[in-house]
């Protein structure tokens, strides 16, 4: 078979691999994903991290998805700056008390001491209020509904990275409202809006990241310094502690009033707006690390690998189209191939856009060219041709632009290792896995060979699995002449997960690589959901749960379920004193009140016994 060639090297410089397993030490098999994989590495400065392109590649796979859904439900992406007066942390009382132990501050600039020290913003509501208030003056500047993508600071004791940083970067979304008018139910627009944004982010981890979540909200304790309700999801790590992955803050009127954030309703009277803010940060990168990786290393969703491109005012390279952006157009006919999700995808963010047409390349190029000169062409989208040809196209179409792209490093789908053992051999694998490549890159694919000679086939193999890629490809000298390769599933070790024999037929090939990455993203789901809330199936009817998420009665239940280190789900009406205390003796938090409560519960609160409207979910957290 394939996998027995070996390449003309024949010293095996295979590096140490130096991964703890995963069921010794957690925390050690952590750090050496992180290394081994080069996400990241540490800062000087303690608890600071740096992010390197590998790991980088994974937030801009959120990012990218993301920017797509924010802008899909209204908002406009802008920038705020790092520095902040004191005198505004200090104006909402709660948000000051919050976040004092954590602020970082500047005292001196240019050699000389401040009047006003400044905070390096931690969080950016009180500043977003500042602006808010010169912005807002009528009930028709509302909603105002912005993100920000930048880097925050919190003065974090214990850190680690991704999870826990000094320094991190986040996208912040904050919005402003009037109230009722509208909302559509009889409830508050900024709870409306607070609840949607959890929503955008429940679907990004259990669609993208397949990461299965729990939504709901906050307990007091646990709410966001200057909030009136945070809701959160929630995903359970492979040790079973809790990560707490993204939040969103329903803030009512409390920055609006003390910042005076107030419009002219249509009645003509003042009002204070609603708010809300909402986020998601380098965090969540930890999250799938922790979720899916194996004693072998990172694990990665197929969707969560990037798919490269920029729309929007900025010039942007995709795989086997091209976007490119002139600011002059005046608007004309959307003229669009639809038959590549991707590129579909792509054409419904551009359209939604406003002042941005599309014109396809491919079919109109001489159409295009003219519009071109007439300085109207906003956007083109090329496809289908490929790369080169669509660049050249582009370039004439449009002067000045520069659409040469880089070999970025990013996330893949699938890794080609082509295998041959004479150099008679070497020229027929490397083309057919060129060939391969190419027609995986045409239908939008991430797909790389890895064709150095430095390295054998099996070291390859280790690299790429260490590293997370979904699909192996390998191509040897009788693949090439059955006109066939060998894939090789990341997420199902061994000979297992591996197929002889698929044949090289572009559409042979595509629809048996795409049906495969689906069938990775959906098993990983599965996979964590069952790690969660597993149980074991005696007969069709009869079953034990093995769940790690226990329900509990009582206070002795919830310290025996989390002594056990898994969750512990029951009634809760008690005091935040009570909350406390069961973090002092147990080390859990509420993690959440789930908005999926569960039927045919006690109704009974497992501290004080009295009536309990709601179930929370109690765990260790990171
Ligand atoms: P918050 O503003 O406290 O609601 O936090 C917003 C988001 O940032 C949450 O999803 C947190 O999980 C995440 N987060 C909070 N603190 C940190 C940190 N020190 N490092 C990385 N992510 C963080």
């Amino acid at each position: 078979s394939a996998e027995k060639e070996v390449s003309p090297v024949t010293e095996d410089r295979r590096t140490k691999r130096s991964i703890t397993p995963r069921s010794q030490d957690f925390n050690a098999w952590y750090l050496d994903v992180i290394a081994n994989a080069e996400l990241a590495d540490y800062g000087p400065v303690r608890g600071t991290m740096v992010i390197r392109p590998y790991g980088y590649a994974i937030w801009e796979a959120i990012q990218d998805y993301l920017n797509v859904k924010f802008k899909e439900t209204g908002h406009s992406n802008m920038y705020f700056p790092q520095f902040i007066p004191y005198s505004f942390i200090e104006k909402e009382a709660s948000h000051v008390e919050g976040f004092s132990p954590e602020l970082a501050l500047v005292t001196i600039g240019g050699g000389k001491e401040l009047e006003e020290k400044l905070v390096v913003r931690p969080t950016s509501e009180t500043i977003v209020n500042h602006m808010f208030t010169q912005w807002i003056h009528s009930y028709r500047d509302l909603p105002l509904m912005v993100n920000q993508w930048a880097n925050v600071t919190r003065w974090e004791m214990r850190t680690k990275p991704f999870i826990r940083t000094l320094e991190f970067l986040w996208q912040e979304g904050h919005t402003a409202h009037a109230t009722l008018e509208e909302a559509e139910e009889e409830i508050d627009a900024s709870e409306l809006q607070a609840l949607q944004m959890i929503d955008v982010y429940t679907k990004f981890a259990y669609e993208e990241a397949a990461i299965p979540v729990i939504v709901g909200r906050k307990s007091k304790v646990e709410t966001f310094a200057g909030a009136s309700k945070t809701y959160t999801i929630e995903a359970m790590m492979g040790d079973r502690k809790a990560l707490q992955a993204g939040t969103s803050h329903n803030l009512g009127q409390n920055f609006s009033r003390a910042f005076e954030t107030q419009f002219t309703d249509e009645n003509g009277q003042r009002q204070h707006v609603w708010q809300t803010s909402w986020a998601i940060s380098t965090r969540f990168v930890g999250g799938i690390i922790m979720t899916h990786g194996d004693d072998t290393g990172l694990l990665l969703p197929p969707k969560i690998a990037p798919i490269q491109w920029r729309a929007g005012g900025q010039r942007g390279y995709g795989e086997g189209w091209l976007v490119v952006d002139v600011s002059a157009f005046e608007g004309f006919t959307v003229n669009i191939l639809e038959e590549d999700l991707n590129l579909a995808g792509v054409i419904k963010h551009l359209v939604a856009l406003d002042d941005v047409g599309v014109v396809n390349v491919a079919e109109d190029l001489d159409f295009a060219v003219d519009l071109a000169a007439d300085g109207v062409l906003v956007v083109a989208v090329y496809h289908l041709e490929g790369v080169e040809s669509g660049r050249r196209a582009v370039e004439d179409l449009v002067d000045g632009a520069t659409t040469a792209a880089p070999d970025p490093v990013h996330s893949l789908q699938v890794i080609i290792v082509p295998i041959w053992k004479k150099d008679d051999e070497k020229t027929g694998v490397i083309d057919a896995a060129l060939s391969v490549k190419e027609v995986l890159k045409t239908a939008g694919i991430k797909v790389k060979i890895d064709d150095s000679d430095q390295r054998t086939p099996g070291w390859k193999y280790n690299f790429w699995e260490m590293k997370g890629i979904p699909l192996r490809i390998e191509i040897g000298p009788r693949d090439v002449s059955s006109g066939s390769v060998v894939i090789s599933r990341r997420d199902v070790p061994g000979k297992q997960g591996k197929v002889f024999g698929i044949s090289m037929e572009a559409s042979v090939l595509v629809a048996y690589v795409k049906d495969k990455l689906n069938e990775i993203q959906s098993s990983l789901l599965d996979r964590a959901t069952s790690f969660r809330d597993r149980y074991l199936l005696i007969t069709n009817t009869y079953y034990v749960p093995l769940s790690n998420i226990v329900d509990v009665n009582s206070y002795d239940e919830l310290k025996a379920a989390i002594s056990e280190g898994k969750w512990a789900r029951g009634p809760w009406s008690a005091s935040d004193k009570d909350e406390l205390r069961v973090k002092e003796e147990t080390g859990a938090t509420i993690r959440c009140f789930p908005f999926e409560q569960p039927e045919g519960r006690n109704k009974a609160c497992l501290m004080t016994g009295n009536p309990a409207e709601e179930v929370a979910i109690f765990a260790k957290s990171y």
